[in-house]
């Protein structure tokens, strides 16, 4: 069978910079290495949600073929699957980040820590919040964590509001529900509230909890010693996306006929691909200095072909620079995909006997005004079918995309026919 690389690339889109001679990142960046790719190619300009700015959990969910709407029960269900916890329908998982509030006032949404502190204080929370349910809390990476509310008499309720502000939970019918990023009007971070009222007792158990965990990170030593060394102190846990069922998301492997694997990093991610019962690389950890990491993962990517029909790679790091504002790393950041990343796969796929690599983005990220986008995505597949196209940008996307695809969900029907 031929194979398949579906790549997306982290907030990859953008808008026109001023400075890069009113070209996007995409644009502006030198790519030789994907001429070959362009070669044989169709280009599509697909919507991910319409007017709502995706998160990566839609985003990537409507890449894959998964419509978020109809599928997504809160993020929190793939962000603690993915971290190795097991959450069940019933329970309540949820994304969690250590923040500061200080007199109830946000100070920081992400207090970063090293793994040392990181376990430190995971522990502690497991062993001193009590609570009148089993709960399971485990730290991420840097200032992230998941936290699993196990049910003991009823169910959990997933209609609670986030009390991290600048996303605000969004219901749609069946208990499905999303989050977006909106603007925060005021600092005073708020209590989680009941959005229904059979979610009250689940809102006052996530009270419970926030409260708890505060006094005991107040208390630990991992909070006396970075206040010691003058470093920045969390003092608050900010909790989101809570699922009480599982997405039921349709095997990918039976859906296409193929076997998938996974090459990702960031626990989200992986949790969307175990959840859709891709096999996930193990050993694939997100490395800091970039040369590593895109070697690393080209070179389970290749391993990946030679025992799976499809792998679908992920790449982080362009989304984290565009949120901090710089574009001028952005566009050398798609210079080292190509040089490394494509430069790989050009080795790796047979492109003259119908191996296909697609590459897109999960939501466009503005490096401009630092955040997701309601913008439509750029799409490449490459197939020997297809005749050549000139260059993958969001312009040309937008001028020379095909009819077929139209939303982001409709780029894997359309790529596993070929
Ligand atoms: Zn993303």
């Amino acid at each position: 069978m031929n194979k398949t690389v579906f790549l997306i690339i982290d907030g990859m889109a953008d808008l026109p910079i001023k400075t890069l001679n009113n070209k996007t990142p995409l644009e502006y960046a030198y790519k030789p290495n994907l001429s070959s790719f362009l070669k044989h190619s169709v280009l599509a300009y697909p919507s991910v949600l319409g007017k709502l700015a995706p998160q990566s959990d839609s985003g990537v969910m409507a890449d894959l073929g998964y419509d978020p709407i109809k599928y997504s029960t809160g993020r929190g269900w793939f962000e603690c699957l993915g971290l190795g916890m097991e959450p069940r329908s019933g329970d309540l998982s949820l994304r969690v980040n250590f923040g500061r509030v200080d007199n109830g006032l946000l100070k920081e949404v992400r207090v970063y820590m090293s793994k040392p502190e990181l376990h430190q204080l995971e522990a502690e929370i497991n062993e001193k919040v009590k609570l009148e349910v089993p709960f399971e809390f485990k730290s991420g990476e840097g200032y992230r964590g998941g936290l699993i509310l196990r049910s003991k008499n009823k169910p959990f309720s997933p209609f609670v509001s986030n009390n991290e502000l600048g996303y605000t939970a969004k219901f749609y019918p069946h208990g499905k529900k999303l989050s977006f990023a909106t603007d925060v009007k005021s600092k005073r971070v708020k209590k989680i509230k009941a959005e229904r009222a059979e979610a009250a007792y689940t809102a006052g158990i996530l009270n419970e909890f926030v409260e708890k965990s505060s006094d005991v990170i107040k208390r630990s030593s991992v909070y006396k010693d970075r206040k010691k060394e003058g470093l920045e102190v969390p003092n608050y846990l900010f909790l989101r996306d809570g699922a009480a069922a599982d997405p039921e998301l349709p095997d990918i492997n039976d859906k296409y006929g193929r076997r998938w694997a996974a090459v990702v990093g960031m626990p989200l991610e992986r949790g969307i691909a175990k959840a859709a019962g891709m096999s996930v690389i193990q050993g694939v950890h997100e490395e800091q200095d970039l040369n590593i990491d895109f070697s690393n993962k080209a070179e389970a990517t290749t391993a990946a072909l030679r025992k799976f029909d499809a792998v679908y790679l992920h790449i982080k790091q362009t989304d984290a620079v565009s949120h901090l504002g710089k574009y001028t790393e952005k566009y050398m950041i798609l210079e080292k995909i190509d040089k490394i990343v494509i430069k790989r796969l050009s080795s790796a796929l047979n492109q003259s006997n119908g191996d296909s690599l697609i590459i897109t983005c999960d939501h466009a990220t503005s490096s401009i005004l630092r955040r997701h986008i309601n913008s439509n995505i750029p799409v490449l597949i490459s197939n020997d079918k297809f005749k050549a196209s000139k260059e993958f940008s969001e312009s040309s996307c937008r001028s020379n995309h095909i009819n077929q695809i139209k939303k982001a969900t409709d780029i894997m029907p359309f790529a596993m026919k070929l």
